[in-house]
């Protein structure tokens, strides 16, 4: 069984992914995290992210920086927003991910281009939303346990202009897939959201 989790940033699909994951014994893949570690060796070749070319060099990566616990940092988020515009390297990291989902067994795959570019024939698509303002919300929460000290109206604006650069690109857009299953996590606990998620992939295996 494939499982496709797709949304936008501070949706909560991270958390609904893992946990659905979990509940069906299924192998996961954060696909964020590949465009995360091109950002971030794109910043240690001290090359240009918006440029294709150090983009497209920052994909040969090592796996060891997926363990880097800075791929998870805001900038860092930022700089995997802007080199994933480039085709380049969307096709550089595809293999990867059609490979990971169409393992035998299964997987669940979380990102933005799961259900309609990666694994269009899953069993089950997800698409996790929640107003910008709950999910800008979340995020200052979150910073603030961390002891940071943060703005909201600009933690906002971020999360609005990574939306209009995943929905707004050429290649892979981010968008629900025609067939996926629709969650606002905007009113709902994060418990009450990893419910209402397994209800949702219940039902939609029930009725396949
Ligand atoms: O999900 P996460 O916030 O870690 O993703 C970081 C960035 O990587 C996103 O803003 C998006 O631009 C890009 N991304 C993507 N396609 C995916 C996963 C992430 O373009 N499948």
């Amino acid at each position: 069984m494939i499982i496709a989790v797709d949304g936008p940033t501070a949706s909560g699909k991270g958390t609904l992914a893992k946990a659905l994951a979990a509940h069906f014994g299924l192998p996961f893949l954060d696909t964020g995290l590949l465009y995360r570690a091109v950002g971030r060796q794109v910043q240690l070749n001290q090359g240009k992210p918006d440029d294709p070319a150090d983009a497209l060099a920052g994909c040969s990566f090592a796996d060891s920086l997926l363990n880097d616990t800075v791929l998870r940092s805001e900038e860092v988020g930022g700089l995997a927003s802007r080199v994933s515009i480039h085709p380049e390297v969307r096709a550089a990291l595809n293999k990867r991910q059609v490979e990971f989902a169409n393992q035998p067994g299964g997987a669940l795959l979380d990102g933005r281009d799961i259900g309609t570019v990666i694994a269009p024939h899953a069993d089950v698509k997800l698409f996790v939303t929640a107003p910008a303002e709950v999910r800008a919300r979340r995020r200052y929460d979150e910073m603030r346990r961390h002891g940071m000290s943060v703005d909201y109206p600009a933690i906002l604006a971020d999360i609005r202009a990574r939306d209009e650069r995943d929905m707004g690109r050429a290649d892979a857009p981010l968008k629900a897939a025609e067939d996926a299953l629709l969650l606002d996590t905007g009113d709902l606990t994060i418990g009450d959201a990893v419910q209402a998620a397994i209800a949702l992939v219940e039902s939609r295996l029930r009725t396949r």
